[in-house]
């Protein structure tokens, strides 16, 4: 499968910024023309979404890793540790103790919830496999 460059984000200037608020008066206009320079395409049509679900279409478009949603995170397997476990934790190496939360992803990768909640909020995706979650 070929693979498909990422798109990387453009930053933009305080020229550039200067320049789009001159083009126009418009609010939405110059936010939608912020995103377009920054990520080179113009947001969908619908102009009523958040700010944040907007920015979050695009990075996915250009192939960025995005914060794993909140629902997401709930839905992921959690089970409290019955007995202690010799397997570890892929994140901090420790093995799974009676009593601890842990949660398995799709791929079968485990981690204790402490462990894989702060990596979750910055990628979506296994830390092991980078299986998207
Ligand atoms: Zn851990
Ligand atoms: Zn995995």
């Amino acid at each position: 499968m070929a693979e498909i460059e990422p798109q990387i984000p453009r930053e933009l200037s305080f020229l550039d910024i200067v320049s789009i608020f001159a083009e126009t008066r418009d609010p939405m206009e110059r936010r939608n023309r912020i995103i377009t320079r920054i990520f080179g395409q113009r947001p969908s049509s619908d102009e009523n979404r958040p700010f944040q679900f907007v920015l979050r279409e695009l990075m996915e478009r250009s192939g960025r890793p995005v914060p794993a949603s909140d629902e997401t995170i709930m839905n992921i397997t959690t089970v409290t540790v019955e007995n202690a476990e010799s397997n570890e934790c892929k994140i901090c190496a420790d093995t799974f103790l009676q009593g601890e939360t842990k949660k398995i992803l799709d791929c079968e990768h485990e981690f204790h919830s402490e462990c894989l909640d702060p990596w979750l909020k910055i990628k979506n995706i296994c830390p092991v496999c980078k299986e998207q979650i």
